[in-house]
């Protein structure tokens, strides 16, 4: 409740000015939530996550699950009247909660999160074995499965892929890589 009654005036400048998006223009208007399909998993909705940003209320939204729920599909973005960039303030949130060091309350997500990005930098592009691999290492899923003998099940599933054309065995990159490093500095 604390974090909810701290108020940072400066912040919403902060944030129009980083991420390039004028979060000041939403008036509520909600159509950002209504169309959001992850809104049964979130603690509060997206025109909320707005409002707070509005408010300066930088702990709180840092702090939220919303951010990591988030899957980034722009729905958000596309029914907004004022073209504000909820999908883009998301990132741009997740990003800020990990450079200040903020407990992150989805640590599985932020696994993925982490090793989506890393796919990028290194290839330009994501190698879906190399992420499947990565996460379920590093996540601790590797070891459940491992642990409840479920691990054939992703095998399988991998494998339906791969015979679909859906999933290389070997990785393969992209033209331009140094460019999109950049990108993701
Ligand atoms: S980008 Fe995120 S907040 Fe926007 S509609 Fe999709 S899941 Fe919801
Ligand atoms: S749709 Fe746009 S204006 Fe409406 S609440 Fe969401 S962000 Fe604000």
């Amino acid at each position: 409740m604390e974090n909810a009654m701290r108020i940072e005036p400066t912040w919403l400048a902060t944030v129009e000015s980083e991420s390039g998006v004028k979060v000041s223009a939403c008036y509520q208007c909600k159509k950002c939530t209504v169309g959001c399909p992850l809104t049964f998993a979130m603690d509060i909705y997206p025109d909320q996550v707005i409002r707070l940003v509005q408010m300066g209320q930088r702990e709180r939204v840092l702090a939220c699950n919303t951010v990591w729920v988030c899957s980034g599909c722009e729905t958000c973005t596309t029914r907004c009247p004022n073209a504000v960039d909820v999908a883009g303030i998301m990132d741009y949130l997740k990003e800020t909660a990990i450079r200040s060091g903020m407990e992150i309350p989805q640590p599985k997500t932020y696994v993925f999160h982490r090793a989506f990005l890393n796919e990028i930098r290194r290839r330009g592009r994501v190698f879906e074995a190399g992420l499947v691999g990565t996460y379920l290492r590093e996540s601790g899923e590797l070891k459940a499965k491992l642990e409840d003998k479920t691990l054939g099940e992703e095998l399988a599933l991998g494998w339906a892929m791969f015979k679909k054309g859906r999933m290389r065995l070997f990785p393969k990159g992209i033209k331009g890589k140094t460019e999109i490093r950049e990108i993701l500095k």
